[in-house]
């Protein structure tokens, strides 16, 4: 049966400026990094993206190699669209990138023109798209000067194949210099993806400010530090979870006794905000607005449910802040 999306889908979210551009992104958006793979289950991603776009969740995140294996999340969020999401594709804002490991030989990982503008044709291919809403420099490349990986940035927008761009994983230095050079081409850098959680703190020293002072926005990555920001591995590691997977990028050994006894005492404070832990996790990124969005994972849909809760309570006391930088 095809897909009718829930009518009230724009009540309860919010949105939030990125940066100074026309751009709002829900203040939770899902990505597609795990649980959207070949090794994944149809029946149970559908549901999640579905779920996602009927409670304002309009931004989707992907990039060449998500799956396992590389290039089928993109290829089964072409499916979904085809499936009657993509009947709503001018209220659906979506990103790919590239610069990691993609296919075999010098032209297929880092930041080269030749890289970049060949990804991003395949990524729009396995979607079945004309272009994407956002395309990302997915890390910087040493070896490649900034002018190349940028240019080719700037030459998508003008090709129309994306309609915006942004980079990931560029530290405050990197970021600077590629925020000028993008200036020079014309084409402003609306967003930065960044791996941010209370287990995370690598932005606030110099990233953070520097998007605030350049207007650009910022999406945090891995919020729930892939899952560990949340009650589930109180009682050690459950089968299923990322950690316990052999495709998921969370090690056991990241799982550690001491990140435990964090969590714990964590999850007693968010019980005390009548919270889940992975709400408050979220609230607690989204207390700030200098974080445009959240990027969340979910391998199911009561786990997005529980994640889209967060907005119920994004306020702290001092103490409450006082308690998590203490711990
Ligand atoms: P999270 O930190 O949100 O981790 C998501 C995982 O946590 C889920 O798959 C699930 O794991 C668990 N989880 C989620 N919600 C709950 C809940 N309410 N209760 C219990 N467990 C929960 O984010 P990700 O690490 O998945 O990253 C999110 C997105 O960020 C990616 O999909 C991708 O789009 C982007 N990203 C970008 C990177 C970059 O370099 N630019 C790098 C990494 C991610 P389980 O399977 O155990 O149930």
């Amino acid at each position: 049966s095809i897909y009718t999306p829930n009518e009230n889908r724009y009540a309860e979210m919010t949105y939030r400026r990125c940066g100074r551009s026309g751009i709002l992104l829900p203040a939770i958006s899902l990505g597609l990094w795990h649980n959207f793979g070949s090794v994944d289950v149809f029946n149970n991603f559908i549901k999640i993206a579905h779920t996602a776009f009927d409670n304002g969740i309009t931004h989707f995140d992907l990039a060449n190699n998500y799956g396992p294996v590389y290039g089928s999340a993109e290829e089964n969020f072409g499916r979904i669209l085809k499936k009657g999401l993509g009947a709503y594709r001018d209220e659906l804002l979506i990103s790919t990138k590239a610069g990691y490991d993609m296919w075999p030989g010098p032209y297929g990982n880092w930041g080269s023109r030749k890289y970049l503008i060949a990804s991003l044709d395949q990524s729009l291919k396995r979607m079945g798209l004309d272009y994407v809403d956002i395309f990302y420099s997915h890390r910087p490349d040493p070896e490649t000067p900034i002018e190349e990986t940028m240019g080719a940035l700037a030459d998508i927008v003008r090709q129309g194949k994306a309609l915006y761009v942004g980079i990931s994983n560029y530290n405050a230095e990197q970021t600077e210099k590629a925020l000028a050079v993008l200036r020079e081409y014309r084409v402003p850098c609306l967003i930065h993806q960044a791996r941010y959680s209370m287990f995370d703190r690598w932005t606030e020293p110099d990233l953070l400010p520097l998007l605030k002072k350049e207007g650009v926005g910022m999406i945090a990555f891995s919020p729930l530090a892939q899952g560990m920001l949340t009650n589930k591995y109180l009682h050690g590691i459950p089968e299923n979870s990322r950690a316990a997977r052999s495709t998921g990028h969370l090690q056991r050994e990241q799982v550690t006794e001491e990140k435990i006894n964090k969590i714990r005492r964590l999850n007693e404070l968010a019980m005390e905000r009548g919270q889940t832990l992975a709400e408050m996790a979220l609230a607690w990124l989204l207390k700030d607005d200098r974080v445009t969005s959240v990027l969340v994972g979910a391998s199911s849909v009561e786990q997005l449910l529980d994640n889209l809760k967060a907005l119920n309570n994004i306020s702290f006391t001092s103490e409450e802040l006082e308690r998590i930088e203490s711990i």
